[in-house]
């Protein structure tokens, strides 16, 4: 057994922390979270000292195949998949020692994320993986290599993605900025096309999530009964604005929104899109004060702003633009993100029976977004990793 004592607990819930938290350990799962007491006599203790423990990170959207350099496509389209590999182990091992214990993987090539999820069991990052996105020829991605057209088409994709081990569906649903001749603000698929994903996948108990920007891209998602929407930006072709008959759309199907924010500061081009980023941050703050949930998460990889442990900019832009109130911005990357991914069960708190998973920073996060950053150590499965 271990037992953890730190000043200050956020459990992945609670506004108010645990003061003086001792967390006890065995087997890789939390046992007892308790404020203040000793451990057992036999188990190992660690004094952390005067810093805030938190749920281990959940970055909901990442390309760990994308190496977050000035050209990730060039990259990714001419490695040979060993050299690809390595990459994303780098990349993995980075987000952990960020804290950011688990990974939604939502594109890869050749199932390469799969790969890497199996390698890793046990060690950390928990990675959960999409494989290469399902997406229109020549559509946003392409070359990840999930192309796919018509019903029977999609149909045989998803259940490509099932026979090898895919544990999510994602799908691009518009145009995107990373791919040359697709436009975010243009829809792929057909809701016809959409539903039989949908459908597929729910047949084969796997959870769907769609890349959309346009606003009619975003009806057609929820619409068509997907899980979850990444980025959900309402891009037109000069900025952003959700339209009210969408939001009731999205309000009546339930959908959880996937909001992919943060860049690290001075590494952002000034592009177009950056210069859209406010206008992004208003339609969040627009759908959690209609009542939908959100997760925050990255797109890490996809470009020298976005490494993989980019993810506390993000929980930051989320608070610092106003989109989230600080305590709310917290459980959209523990708690929330946990329950998005369908882990509530296993991640995203420090409580009895979850994984012990933990983060602990310098400072309070609770008063401070920057103290995210101010990493003292970090812990998966229970196990010490930094
Ligand atoms: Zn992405």
């Amino acid at each position: 057994m271990l037992g953890i004592r730190a000043a200050r607990l956020f459990n992945g819930v609670d506004a108010t922390p645990v003061e003086h938290p001792l967390v006890l350990i065995d087997a890789g799962k939390v046992v007892a979270v308790q404020s203040g007491g000793d451990p057992p006599a036999e188990a190992e203790l660690i004094e952390l000292g005067d810093v805030t423990l938190l749920p281990g990170l959940i970055d909901a959207h990442v390309h760990l195949a994308f190496d977050a350099g000035d050209d990730p496509v060039g990259r990714v389209t001419t490695a040979g998949d060993d050299e690809l590999l390595q990459g994303m182990r780098l990349a993995a091992a980075r987000a952990l020692a960020a804290g950011i214990t688990t990974l939604r993987d939502l594109g890869d090539r050749g199932y390469l994320g799969v790969t890497l999820r199996d390698e890793l069991a046990g060690k950390g990052p928990h990675i959960v993986a999409a494989g290469p996105p399902i997406t229109v020829p020549r559509g946003h991605c392409w070359f990840l290599g999930g192309e796919a057209q018509g019903v029977q088409g999609v149909r045989a994709a998803v259940r490509e993605h099932h026979e090898r081990g895919a544990d999510v569906i994602k799908v691009m649903a518009t145009g995107g900025e990373l791919t040359k001749g697709t436009r975010s603000t243009e829809v792929s698929f057909t809701p016809q096309e959409l539903r039989a994903i949908v459908e597929e996948a729910q047949r084969l108990g796997l959870p769907t999530t769609a890349h959309a920007h346009a606003a009619q891209g975003i009806a057609y998602v929820a619409e068509a009964g997907f899980d979850m929407v990444e980025h959900c930006s309402f891009m037109t072709g000069h900025g952003a604005h959700a339209e009210d008959a969408i939001v009731e759309v999205l309000k009546r199907s339930g959908i959880i929104i996937s909001a992919t924010l943060g860049s690290v500061p001075g590494m952002a081009k000034p592009t177009p899109f950056q210069a859209m980023i406010p206008q992004f941050v208003a339609v969040f703050t627009r759908l959690r004060q209609e009542g939908l949930t959100i997760v925050c998460s990255s797109d890490a990889g996809i470009g020298s702003a976005k490494p993989h442990d980019v993810l506390p900019y993000a929980v930051a832009m989320m608070v610092e633009m106003n989109a989230f109130p600080l305590i709310d911005a917290l459980r959209a990357v523990t708690s929330v993100a946990a329950s998005a991914l369908r882990l509530g069960d296993r991640k995203g708190r420090v409580a009895a029976g979850f994984d012990a998973d933990l983060l602990a920073v310098r400072g309070n996060p609770l008063h401070d977004v920057h103290a995210l950053r101010e990493v003292e150590a970090v812990f998966a499965g229970g196990r010490r990793v930094r």
